[in-house]
């Protein structure tokens, strides 16, 4: 079943209007929400962020956060989702053609679920990135449908055999094509401050609460390529990936070319917010404890 509006229907009576103002300028938000043990993680600070970005594109949402999240709960319950995602997406919706708002808009919503195991290997081995110019427009904490700058990153980062692309902007890191990045360098965690250059992440934010309860210090502040090359440690962070150890960028060693103490610290954290969210269960690390 899908939640088409505010109906759920199965996914085979679903059409996209070929005028549909997503599908033709990428006029529309969405979220990413991950789903542990049945019930959604963090859902209330998604649906704020679709809010924000509703609000910055001038886009109405057809209902309140109370209620979207109400059906959203309807959707995974119908699915009977246990592990898995809801994409949620909302569009002007389909008008004539032509870049100015139509005068009477009326937005689509669509919000869908997968099944998707958490990412094992990559949490307990890390993952090997690349660096990239970030191309991006000047909006990125919108969290809207346009992702060529990110998509074309991505599949650069794929074709050398990396998972993540780290996007570079004017020589600072900004964040992953779909993650945050952190660094450690002497203890202190430092990622990019959330201004419009990077998606004020969900996971991102819940470390920063998670490394000031840990007594690690932190600085939201920018860092250079080479500081990133030269880290301790490096992650990042993201609905899909949770906190995601980097063990090479651009094929150079980070650290001893494993995950770091710091890293796995906060690993175990998250998985206890997991728990505590989405009810107790061994966190993925948990042999690590
Ligand atoms: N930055 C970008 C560009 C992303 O696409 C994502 C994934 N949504 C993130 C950061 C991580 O955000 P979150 O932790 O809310 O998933």
């Amino acid at each position: 079943m899908i939640l088409w509006n505010d109906r759920l229907i199965p996914r085979s009576e679903a059409s996209v209007d070929i005028e549909d103002r997503g599908y033709q300028f990428g006029d529309g938000i969405y979220e990413v929400i991950r789903v542990y043990g049945g019930k959604p993680f963090y859902l209330a600070e998604h649906l704020e962020r679709l809010e924000k970005s509703a609000r910055a594109i001038r886009l109405p949402l057809p209902w309140d956060s109370g209620l979207l999240a109400e059906k959203l709960n309807q959707l995974v319950e119908a699915n009977r989702l246990v592990e898995g995602t809801i994409y949620l997406q909302v569009t002007r919706g389909p008008a004539p053609r032509n870049h100015a708002f139509p005068e009477k808009a009326e937005p689509v919503l669509v919000a869908y679920t997968t099944e998707v195991p958490r990412p094992e290997a990559m949490l307990k081995e890390g993952i090997r990135t690349c660096t990239h110019k970030d191309i991006r427009w000047l909006r990125c904490d919108i969290k809207s449908l346009n992702l060529l700058g990110a998509v074309l990153a991505k599949q650069e980062a794929v074709e050398k055999g990396c998972k993540e692309a780290i996007l570079v902007r004017d020589g600072t890191v900004t964040e992953g094509s779909s993650s945050n990045v952190f660094i450690v360098r002497e203890g202190t965690l430092y990622t990019h401050p959330a201004d419009n250059l990077i998606l004020h992440g969900i996971t991102r934010a819940i470390v920063l609460k998670c490394a000031g309860e840990a007594g690690i210090p932190v600085k939201e502040e920018a860092f250079s390529v080479d500081a990133l090359h030269d880290a301790d440690e490096v992650f990042i962070t993201g609905t899909m990936v949770e906190v995601c150890p980097v063990t090479h960028v651009d094929d150079r060693k980070i650290g001893s070319g494993v995950p770091g103490p710091v890293t796995r610290r906060l690993q175990q954290a998250f998985d206890e917010q997991i728990a505590r969210q989405c009810g107790a269960r061994d966190g993925i690390m948990g042999e690590r404890r």
